[in-house]
């Protein structure tokens, strides 16, 4: 079952008041529904979600939910909410209808959805595809996992608007009519296997991004992702894959440094890889997935160049911190996973002293044996995870043990020599010791200039 006929009749719980869920809540309400939002966060600490709902005049309880909860026509639930949660779990067994954010905020949505998931890339990819559609003159909003709900902004977009959205698998586990105009599916390597069931159920869930698509619909997709590129084959959408490795006749691809596009038939030539500022493989499939994504929505070939020799990336992505006594160091905080990190130490020739550890996610870290082991001069590991990580890698590199950052930061100096790469690349979570990674990353920047 879908959207409610009547939302002005409706009787909404929102499960989780962090930003998205005050979003969803003051959409619906202005839209005439009932709501009632409740947060397990004790009251002491919400007293700005506080003030914002009081305001909105929406109901609400903080310090644990109660059974008021399920006394709603349906849920919306927090991305930050796992759906293997009980309480989202017996929603769902009582037969109430449990919807993310992004799912209640695209029935509004009278713009065109740009929606993009993956394991790693999406933030990146999501920015670029903005700016490329800014360059090109369109109104643009861009939104969802990268920090804005889109629920605050559908009011103002009408459809020659493009709302670009980044969705985690978090979000599209409770979709139901959420249907892009366009969809990229950039990878899925395995992360947050705390929070699903199994590796199937976490990419059943970045799938759903195609779900609702119809023929007339694009689906942008990683050919070179064996698991993606099977599932994606089947799909009754106008296909773009894309690919690295190979000319395919569909889509995106590079042959000899050059990147084409496939128009009709023919690859029409877009740009040089060398050209692109942003670097690494990992970035070349991020830029040859936006620009299809572009491409789809009509943007010109020149527009979608230009954008990609300008864009210079975002903050905590394999960022250029300083150069100091012939040592690079490179902030890459946002490398949460094992995959990022594969790809991070693929991007350098130097080697490399590499700052890692956190709180683990359940990693199995073998695939960076081999890249550790050629590249890794030293390891400097922090946080929860820095045991596990020493048994680990102790006999392909050197293991550093390290308090906190500081500690790992002066640690890291010690052990790298003139041409070397210091590169936080955790592949961690960072809420062992860190608010988030934005936090672990400034912390990272602060100590590095202060040497
Ligand atoms: P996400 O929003 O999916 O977490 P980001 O763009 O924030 O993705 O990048 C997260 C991390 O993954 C960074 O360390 C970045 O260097 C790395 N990364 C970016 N794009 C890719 C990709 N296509 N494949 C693998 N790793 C990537």
């Amino acid at each position: 079952m879908s959207k409610p006929e009547k939302i002005e009749a409706a009787s909404v719980s929102v499960l989780g008041a962090a930003r998205s869920g005050i979003a969803v809540a003051r959409l619906l309400k202005a839209k005439g529904a009932r709501l009632f939002v409740s947060d397990k966060k004790p009251r002491e600490e919400a007293a700005q979600q506080i003030q914002m709902l009081e305001s909105m005049g929406v109901e609400y309880e903080f310090g644990a939910h109660s059974d008021r909860l399920f006394d709603a026509d349906f849920i919306v639930v927090s991305p930050g909410v796992p759906s293997n949660l009980n309480l989202v779990q017996h929603a769902m067994k009582v037969g109430l209808n449990v919807y993310s954010e992004v799912e209640v905020a695209s029935w509004f949505c009278r713009a065109p959805i740009v929606a993009i998931t993956g394991s790693n890339g999406k933030t990146t990819t999501t920015t670029l595809i903005g700016k490329i559609f800014e360059k090109s003159g369109r109104k643009t909003v861009v939104a969802g996992n990268i920090g804005y709900p889109i629920s605050d902004y559908v009011a103002e977009m009408d459809e020659d608007a493009v709302a670009v959205l980044e969705v985690s698998s978090f979000q599209l586990d409770h979709v139901d009519t959420f249907k892009p105009r366009v969809a990229v599916l950039l990878n899925i390597t395995p992360d947050h296997l705390d929070r699903y069931d199994n590796y199937q159920a976490y990419m059943n869930a970045k799938f759903k991004i195609f779900m609702n698509q119809s023929a007339d619909d694009t689906s942008v997709y990683s050919h070179d992702d064996e698991a993606v590129d099977k599932h994606c084959r089947a799909l009754g959408t106008v296909r773009k894959p894309f690919s690295v490795t190979e000319k395919i006749a569909c889509g995106g691809f590079v042959e000899d440094g050059k990147v084409y596009l496939v128009e009709n038939g023919s690859p029409v030539h877009l740009i040089d890889w060398k050209e692109i500022r942003i670097r690494g493989v990992h970035n070349l499939y991020n830029s040859i997935a936006s620009a299809l994504a572009a491409r789809a929505m009509g943007v010109d070939m020149d527009v979608i160049a230009d954008t990609l020799r300008e864009f210079p990336g975002v903050e905590h992505r394999l960022e250029p911190v300083r150069e100091l006594e012939g040592v690079k160091y490179i902030n890459d905080s946002k490398a949460t996973n094992v995959d990022a990190v594969w790809y991070a130490l693929g991007s350098f020739d130097a080697p490399i002293v590499l700052i890692a550890g956190g709180k683990d996610k359940g990693n199995d870290y073998s695939p960076l044996f081999g890249p550790v082991k050629e590249k890794v001069r030293a390891m400097i590991l922090i946080g929860m995870a820095a045991p596990k990580m020493q048994r680990e890698f102790a006999d392909k590199t050197k293991c550093v043990m390290a308090a906190s950052m500081e500690d790992a930061v002066a640690k890291a100096r010690r052990e790298a020599r003139k041409g070397d790469i210091v590169l936080l690349s955790p592949a961690c979570a960072s809420f062992d010791m860190f608010q988030d990674y934005e936090h672990r990353g400034r912390e990272f920047k602060r100590l590095v200039m202060e040497l």
